[in-house]
C-alpha cells in the first residue's frame, strides 16, 4: 500500500541525510549494549552536551556490569551526582546486580522486565545494541512524527503503530538514531529548520509545524522550604542521608518544606535560632521549590560534603553556606 507521505522517499531521504550529518558522540562509538543502555539512560533526562561528560565519568568508574553490581549504592550514587534523576541510576545499579552474571538479554521485552526500564530505552537498547526491528519512540520521534502526519494530540498507540511501520528493519538502530537525531537537531519543538530539512519534500506539517504536535501542559507547584548549613564543632557540615523517590540515597543539608520549616528544624537540632544567608532555588519535574538558607553552629561533628554524593540542589545549597575561598 502507498503510504501517505512516500515512505520510502523518507527514508532514503533520512538515513542518507544522517549518514552525512550524525553527531560525534562517544555513544556512537560502540556496540557494547551495557554503554549503549547508560547513553540512553542518561539520556533520558539530560542533555546531549551534559550527558557526554557523565557517560565518560560512569563508564570509567564501572566499566561493565560487574563492576557495576559490585559497587555500593552510595559510590554509584557520587559518580553520577549533578546528573540528576538520581532514580535512574540506582535503577541501573540494581539491573547490573540482577543480569550482572548473564548480561543483558538482546529483546525489547525481556529488557522492559528489567529495573527502571521503560518501552522507549528498551526498544532503543534492543535495536541499536542487537540489531533487533523495534521501533523506539522518544519525545523526538512523537515531534517529528506529529509534525510529518499532521497530527496534534498523537496516541501512544498510533506513534507505535507509526514508527513500527517507517521502521527501516535493514538497520533498525542507525533508524531509530536517525529520527531522533532528526527530531534532536532539525525538527526542535521551537523554530524547525524546515527549509533545510531533508525530509520537508515528504512532510505534511512544513508549513505550520510549531502547530504539531499540541503543547502539553505541566503543573509545577511551588514549594517554600529552609535548609540549614549547620557548621559542625570539628569542622565541615551536618549532613543527612535523604529519602524518597527524587534524592534517596544522596546526602544533603538538613532540609524542610512548608511554613514551619525552620521551628521545626530547630528543633531537630536543639537551636534556639539560625541566621538567614540567602535564597536557592530549585525545579523539579512537578514542583518549584524555593529553599531559605539559613546558618547555625552544632556541638556535633560535621563532615566533609565533598566525600558524600550530593544533588545539584545541595550544591547549590553549598555555594551559599559555604564561600568558594573557605576551607571546610
Ligand atoms: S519539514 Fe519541518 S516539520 Fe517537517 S520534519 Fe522537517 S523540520 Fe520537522
Amino acid at each position: 500500500m502507498q503510504a501517505p507521505c512516500g515512505e520510502k522517499r523518507l527514508r532514503r531521504a533520512l538515513l542518507s541525510w544522517y549518514r552525512t550529518n550524525t553527531r560525534d558522540l562517544p555513544w556512537r562509538e560502540t556496540r557494547d549494549p551495557y554503554a549503549i543502555l547508560v547513553s540512553e539512560v542518561l539520556l533520558q533526562q539530560t542533555r546531549v552536551e551534559q550527558a557526554r561528560g557523565y557517560y565518560t565519568r560512569f563508564l570509567k568508574a564501572f566499566p561493565d556490569l560487574g563492576t557495576l553490581a559490585r559497587a555500593s549504592e552510595e559510590e554509584v550514587l557520587h559518580v553520577w551526582a549533578g546528573a540528576g534523576y538520581y532514580r535512574r541510576a540506582r535503577n541501573l545499579h540494581r539491573l547490573a546486580q540482577t543480569v550482572a552474571e548473564t548480561g543483558l538479554p538482546a529483546t525489547a521485552a525481556e529488557l522492559e522486565e528489567l529495573p527502571g526500564i521503560g518501552p522507549y530505552t528498551a526498544a532503543a537498547v534492543a535495536s541499536i545494541a542487537f540489531g533487533e526491528p523495534v521501533a523506539a519512540v522518544d519525545g523526538n520521534v512523537r515531534r517529528v512524527l506529529a509534525r510529518l502526519f499532521t497530527v496534534e494530540e498523537p496516541s501512544i498507540r498510533w506513534l507505535q503503530e507509526k514508527a513500527e511501520r517507517l521502521l527501516d528493519r535493514g538497520d533498525p538502530g542507525e533508524w531509530n538514531q536517525a529520527l531522533m537525531e532528526l527530531g534532536a537537531t532539525v525538527c526542535t519543538p521551537k523554530s524547525p529548520r524546515c527549509p533545510t530539512c531533508p525530509v520537508a519534500r515528504v512532510c505534511a506539517g512544513r508549513d505550520d509545524a510549531e502547530r504539531y504536535p499540541a503543547p502539553r501542559t505541566r503543573t509545577q507547584r511551588a514549594v517554600e522550604a529552609v535548609a540549614l548549613g549547620l557548621r559542625g564543632r570539628t569542622g565541615g557540615f551536618v549532613l543527612e542521608r535523604r529519602n524518597g523517590r527524587a534524592l534517596g540515597g544522596l546526602w544533603g543539608f538538613p532540609l524542610a518544606e512548608g511554613e514551619d520549616a525552620l521551628p521545626l528544624l530547630l528543633a531537630r537540632y536543639g537551636l534556639q535560632s539560625a541566621r538567614f544567608l540567602g535564597t536557592v532555588s530549585h525545579a523539579f519535574t512537578h514542583k518549584r521549590l524555593t529553599i531559605h538558607v539559613h546558618e547555625a553552629a552544632s556541638n556535633g561533628p560535621g563532615e566533609d560534603p565533598a566525600t558524600r554524593p550530593m544533588s545539584v540542589l545541595d550544591q547549590k545549597i553549598l555555594a551559599l553556606a559555604a564561600p568558594e575561598n573557605e576551607v571546610l
